[in-house]
């Protein structure tokens, strides 16, 4: 049997990194078995769900590069694979319970239940249905509902335990009574979250469910309904949680949670699918750092984590940076190009492919994510040094304004845009020949005398990225 994998999102909202990550285990787990993946939007929340969101999280997903086998723009042979266009299908499902005495009419209020509820804590006791319409005939049921009456369609909860094994976390069982008769259509005619979910599972032949912890709860009522239908179960495998440095589940507080916050920061989507990998999922040689090209033949439900996963930003952009190193020096300047930054458009974007090119790789070692190459674009740019002590100190050696003398001599001759590397060096030359400053004194002093600071990038790749009349600002400020 082909192995069905689904990514089940609902609508509410920007695609989380907990579903991005749920999605790609999914995509990961196909692509290993030669399967399918199938996307289904659950959006039966009415109010909440919206195709804006729908859309987005689609694209968010190409971003990523997870494509789906079925689903949204794809059609299946086990479509429709919006929820909202599946309305017969799921009635068809609750009259079948029905007939078989299986699910109930319930013609309780909303007060009537609230009151029951409310009992039921004064009680003590779990704020469980009662059982109140349970045993009413359907015959007179459905004669009540054509009248008018509105009714929902409650499921009878056996009274026994259930367990699966899962394949996260082993064998779970869940004790008898633990929920009443639920509902699995409401009087407004919306099926239930748990009822959709198993009809769906089982129409489209899926075979592995692979989702968050959080769900976790619902597969008491889940196994309640593959049972009542008569069907065979998919496999099950419920992920750990993401959680931020406080342990608590993630959430907005802990900053940017969503995959599109990311994107639009220019994270890429080969560190961002990396990190959201090792969350919770580790690679049998320990590696931290790899495509989900090189891992589709290697993943395996076994792999993962019990524990919550930590959300950490600072790794991901290790992740980033590490990234950002495996790409073409030209695909890097491109990107530095489409910066939404005021910096990025007045100083990167109308120089040389050359000067794009050394910039970009000259700080490359230092970063993390783009936008760590704006500090260092801006002290390029910057006139206005502001010296440290240090600097302070090197500027009051002997030897400094011999130096800061010939510098400004040299400088003075010179129009060009940028002096060359060649340039620099026989500066030195004349610095070291002629006015014999060497060694700490020479590379320290010409530092600070061209820069303003005594640590730095390659001197000689740095001057040569620095137009002369900042140097010649630099030097009429010091
Ligand atoms: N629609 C659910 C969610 O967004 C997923 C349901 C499932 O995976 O079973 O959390």
């Amino acid at each position: 049997m082909s192995v069905r994998v689904r990514f089940a999102p609902s609508p509410t909202g920007y695609l989380h990194i907990g579903g991005a990550r749920t999605c790609l285990y999914n995509f990961l787990y196909a692509k290993k078995m030669g399967g399918k993946l199938i996307v289904r939007v659950e959006d039966t929340d009415q109010e909440r769900s919206s195709r804006e969101f729908e859309d987005s999280q689609m694209n968010d997903l190409r971003w990523l590069g997870i494509d789906w086998d079925e689903g949204p723009g794809k059609d299946g042979e086990f479509g429709p694979y919006r929820q909202s266009e599946r309305t017969e299908i799921y009635k068809e499902y609750a009259e079948k319970l029905l007939e078989e005495g299986k699910a109930f009419y319930c013609f309780c209020t909303d007060e009537e239940l609230e009151g029951m509820r409310e009992k039921a804590l004064a009680e003590n006791r779990d704020p469980i249905y009662d059982g109140t319409w349970r045993d009413f005939p359907l015959e007179e049921a459905r004669e009540k509902i054509a009248a008018g009456e509105r009714a929902s369609i409650r499921f009878t909860a056996p009274l026994k335990d259930y367990s699966f094994e899962d394949e996260v976390r082993g064998n779970v069982t869940f004790p008898q009574g633990m929920v009443g008769d639920f509902v699995i259509m409401r009087s407004n005619g919306m099926p239930t979250f748990n009822f959709c979910v198993v009809v769906d599972d089982l129409l489209m032949k899926i075979t592995h469910v692979i989702r968050g912890e959080d769900h976790l709860n619902n597969m008491v009522r889940q196994l309640m309904i593959y049972e009542a239908l008569k069907a065979e179960t998919p496999k099950f495998a419920h992920v750990s949680l993401l959680i931020g440095h406080d342990r608590q589940k993630l959430s907005k507080r802990h900053g940017a949670t969503s995959v599109s916050q990311y994107r639009e920061q220019n994270y890429l989507p080969q560190a961002m699918n990396n990190y959201l990998c090792l969350l919770g999922w580790s690679h049998p040689e320990e590696k931290d750092i790899f495509s989900k090209e090189e891992i589709s033949s290697i993943f395996d439900l076994n792999r993962f984590s019990k524990s919550a996963a930590l959300y950490d930003v600072e790794k991901l952009k290790w992740v980033n940076g590490q990234h950002l190193k495996n790409i073409e020096m030209s695909d890097i300047t491109k990107m530095l190009d489409h910066l939404d930054s005021d910096l990025i458009k007045s100083k990167f974007t109308s120089q040389s492919p050359e000067w794009k090119n050394e910039f970009t790789s000259l700080f490359l070692e230092k970063i993390q994510i783009l936008e760590d190459y704006l500090p260092y674009l801006g002290d390029i740019f910057n006139t206005a040094l502001e010296l440290q002590d240090d600097a302070k100190e090197v500027l009051n050696w002997e030897t400094t304004p011999t130096i800061k003398e010939v510098v400004c001599a040299e400088v003075s001759k010179r129009e060009e845009e940028f002096i060359s590397k060649e340039q620099l060096s026989s500066w030195m030359d004349l610095l070291k020949k002629e006015h014999k400053v060497k060694g700490k004194n020479l590379f320290m002093g010409l530092r600070v005398v061209l820069t303003g600071v005594c640590h730095g990038s390659d001197l000689t790749r740095l001057i040569p990225l620095t137009p002369l009349s900042v140097i010649k600002a630099r030097l009429e400020n010091l």
